[in-house]
């Protein structure tokens, strides 16, 4: 070895004529740049180029033009979680003396954004049902900036009225903010139904593994997308480049299991509507859910992926349920490959309080199922076993 040789400085990347097929994972935090006026130049987006990986990185940047193509966007954004994309929207747009209003369904956390750490910042917050127009217009007051809406509610899977809000909105120049988590850019996608923002937990079917933590978020105009860009990076939102990695990689799959586990719901919907015990079947393309025409003009026969169901026999046949389905995994997310289960009564609606849980609908034998790609017919025969232990 030479006495110059030094293990600290970085080897070149060997040279290659061929190219990966995979897609690379650049984990650096630092680029260097050939000297200051091409960093200047990288600044002002003259020429392209990464500085520090909190600010952007390329897998982060693979990712997030995937998304955009799915949504008809451009410039969209990936952040370290959906909750990231929700907070980043929220609190990057909207200043002291604004007030946001949004479904009364929305996902535990945003709800929790909104009622506990937005009135600590002077942004005035409310809630009201989306499926109702008229009470929905009666909430928004002369400083309503921002209204945020998920378009399939959980986990009474809700349709939300969203082209009378997006026309109340447009009328009175308020923003629109989607999260199109559970239905997804396959099922619907929320720019052409005038959405100004748009919002996904890719933790959920895009990633599609359950092993990798990501939101994205991206904006009909590059104005609004500043704001939410420049709050992101401060606060330090940035996605780790392995999980946009797994997530990228997830993505070539995506329409495949979503199609599949879409087949699956129905079918499984289709098959629990008719077993003994079941007293409730949800599904937004079946003929007795409350919101069936408002399904068939948003999503047309793209119903989801999403199942729910209620069975006689309260929590001692919820207990006996999940016990008697040990090969389905009882846990509070989805989107996985897998089907999943979860009791919104014991985890996600577990602090609202037993009379609001009903007032949604949302007993002890209330079960949301996230349906995965496996064979249709084992499906339908666990849960049916299931079912039939929890009623013994
Ligand atoms: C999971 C979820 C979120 C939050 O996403 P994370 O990636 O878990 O932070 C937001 N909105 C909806 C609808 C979700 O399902």
């Amino acid at each position: 070895m030479s006495e110059r040789s030094s293990l600290v400085r970085r080897m070149p990347w060997p040279e290659s004529a061929s190219r990966p097929v995979g897609t690379p994972i650049q984990p650096s935090v630092v680029y260097a740049s050939p000297d200051p006026d091409t960093l200047d130049a990288q600044y002002e987006g003259r020429v392209a180029g990464y500085a520090y990986a909190r600010e952007g990185h390329p897998n982060a940047d693979v990712l997030a033009r995937k998304i955009d193509q799915m949504e008809g966007a451009e410039g969209g954004l990936v952040l370290g979680s959906g909750m990231a994309a929700v907070a980043a929207v929220l609190m990057g747009l909207c200043k002291s003396g604004d007030h946001v209003l949004g479904g009364d369904q929305l996902y535990g956390r945003s709800l929790r954004l909104m009622r506990e750490d937005l009135p600590r910042f002077g942004v005035a917050t409310s809630l009201a049902d989306p499926t109702d127009l008229a009470a929905f217009e009666a909430a928004i007051r002369p400083e309503t900036r921002l209204i945020l809406l998920e378009v399939v509610s959980n986990p009474t899977l809700r349709v939300a009225d969203i082209a009378g809000i997006a026309a109340l909105a447009r009328a009175r120049g308020i923003w629109l903010v989607i999260d199109n988590t559970f239905t997804t850019p396959r099922g619907f996608r929320p720019f052409e139904h005038g959405a100004d923002i748009v919002i996904h937990s890719v933790t959920k079917i895009l990633a599609g593994h359950s092993d990798a933590t990501l939101g994205y978020v991206a904006a009909r105009d590059e104005g609004l997308m500043t704001p939410i860009y420049d709050f992101a990076v401060t606060t330090g939102m940035t996605p780790s480049p392995f999980d946009c990695w797994l997530a990228e990689r997830g993505l070539y799959s995506f329409e495949l299991r979503y199609d599949r586990a879409e087949a699956n719901a129905e079918a499984l919907a289709a098959h629990l509507a008719g077993l003994a015990g079941v007293t409730r079947v949800l599904y937004p393309t079946r003929p007795d859910h409350p919101d069936h025409n408002r399904a068939h003009t948003l999503l047309g026969r793209r119903g989801g992926h999403m199942v729910s169901f209620e069975i006689a026999g309260g929590r001692a046949a919820a207990n006996r349920l999940t016990r008697a389905a040990p090969d389905i995994a009882f846990a509070p997310t989805l989107g996985d490959i897998g089907t999943t289960l979860s009791h919104p009564a014991s985890s996600s609606h577990r602090g609202l309080g037993a009379e609001a849980r009903a007032d949604l609908g949302i007993s002890e034998g209330f079960f949301r199922v996230s349906v995965g790609v496996e064979d249709v017919a084992l499906l339908c025969r666990e849960f049916e076993a299931a079912i039939a232990a929890s009623q013994a």
